[in-house]
C-alpha cells in the first residue's frame, strides 16, 4: 500500500444518501460533451460530474429520487441506470 501525505480530502455529496464523503471513496458519473450519462471508474472522463457512493443501492436511491436528472438537468433512459448499475455491480464483484 503506497504510503500518502495527509492532507485535507475533498469532500463530494452522494447523490443516493445525500451524506458527504471523501471524493476518491465516492464514484463519478459524467455527463460527456455529448450528453451521454455513464459511470466514470477511472475519474478521469471529461464533462459535468456528480458522485454516488460505490455501491448499488445509492445508485437506486438517486435513480429513485431522479437526482442524476437533476444534476446533470436531463433526461436519463432506464437503460442507461441498468448500464451503470451493471458497471457498479461488475466493478464491486472484481474487487470481492
Ligand atoms: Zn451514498
Amino acid at each position: 500500500m503506497p504510503m500518502q501525505q495527509p492532507r485535507k480530502q475533498p469532500m463530494r455529496k452522494c447523490v443516493g444518501c445525500n451524506e458527504m464523503k471523501p471524493k476518491r471513496e465516492l464514484i463519478r458519473a459524467v455527463k460527456s460533451p455529448e450528453g451521454g450519462v455513464s459511470l466514470d471508474l477511472g475519474g478521469k472522463a471529461p464533462g459535468r460530474g456528480a458522485y454516488v457512493c460505490p455501491n448499488v443501492e445509492c445508485l437506486k436511491k438517486a435513480r429513485k429520487a431522479r437526482r442524476l436528472e437533476r444534476a446533470f438537468s436531463s433526461q436519463i433512459p432506464a437503460e442507461i441506470y441498468d448500464g451503470m448499475e451493471a458497471q457498479l455491480e461488475a466493478k464491486n464483484k472484481n474487487e470481492n
